[in-house]
């Protein structure tokens, strides 16, 4: 296990890797050697390109299964065809995540249950089948990818805010059943990136606050972040390997902010 290939013999799953975080986060865990399932939704052909550029460019094993973080059904396959392809998971990434910004009376109550369930319900049903799994080996890391919003509250987010206070629960909790089997659980909450994600809310938003889209940019969603930056996925992706590392091995329980301090106010 070289040094700049110290994940070479692990598997790792990060569900919602076709875009943003979620695949930039699969490119660090594949360049640090680890095999890694790809997951999401997106064009059939682009995520193909991107799974063979993956292979060819870290020279690892890179599969794609696009199963429905809706469905637990295929939420509960995706970890045993994981399981199958590399026969271990060490590393599981609940990542994918949807938005949608509406004042509470109007929130669309199918874009709310969508939202908790791929928010939240989906990290649920993977980490119940990832376990026993990470048990039987006595390893295991799993990192969700929460929010701010998982600690604070913003306006128009009803399910999103919701969803991710509720994953918070769901990690420490998890976080006190495994930690005696050699398997840590926390998760990361950033601020705002710049991913199709956010710059999909920039329209809703200005809409939602009669703003226009710059003022969104630079009143709302980057007066939140002291830094008044975007966060990166770099830096994001710095800390994942960080947490999956020996020496993340006492981390555990943690809901870490990555929000240029948005979250110290
Ligand atoms: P994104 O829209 O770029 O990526 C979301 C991913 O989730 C995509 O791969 C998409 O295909 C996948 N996905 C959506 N619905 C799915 C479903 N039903 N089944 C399977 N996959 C599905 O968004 P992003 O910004 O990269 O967000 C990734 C995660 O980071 C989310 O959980 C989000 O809440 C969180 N996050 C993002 C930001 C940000 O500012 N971008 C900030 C904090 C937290």
């Amino acid at each position: 296990m070289g040094a700049d290939r110290p994940l070479a013999g692990r598997a790792a799953l990060v569900t919602g890797s076709t875009s943003g975080i979620g695949l930039a986060l699969a490119e660090a865990l594949a360049g640090a050697g680890a095999a890694v399932m790809l997951n999401g939704l997106g064009n059939a052909e682009e995520i193909e390109q991107t799974r063979q550029r993956l292979a060819q460019e870290h020279d690892v094993p890179v599969y794609f299964d696009g199963a429905d973080m809706t469905r637990p059904g295929e939420i509960a396959d995706l970890v045993a065809r994981t399981h199958d392809a590399f026969g271990r998971l060490d590393v599981l990434v609940p990542n994918a995540g949807i938005q949608h910004v509406a004042p509470v009376e109007d929130f669309p109550v199918e874009k709310w249950d969508a939202i908790v369930a791929v928010n939240l319900s989906s990290a649920f049903h993977l980490i119940r089948a990832a376990v026993p799994l990470m048990k039987a080996r006595r390893h295991g890391r799993i990192v969700n990818m929460a929010s701010a919003h998982a600690l604070v509250a913003s306006p128009f987010k009803s399910a999103y805010v919701a969803a991710k206070h509720g994953l918070a629960g769901l990690t420490k909790t998890v976080a006190l059943e495994v930690a005696e089997h050699g398997i840590t659980c926390n998760a990361i909450c950033p601020g705002y990136v710049k991913t199709p994600l956010v710059e999909a809310q920039i329209a809703p938003t200005a809409r939602a606050r009669g703003l226009s889209e710059e003022e969104v940019v630079r009143t709302v969603m980057l007066a939140a972040q002291p830094t008044r930056r975007f966060v990166t996925c770099a830096e994001l992706a710095g800390l994942l390997l960080y947490l999956v590392s020996p020496q993340g091995a006492s981390v555990n329980g943690a809901m870490l902010p990555v929000d240029g301090g948005w979250t110290a106010q």
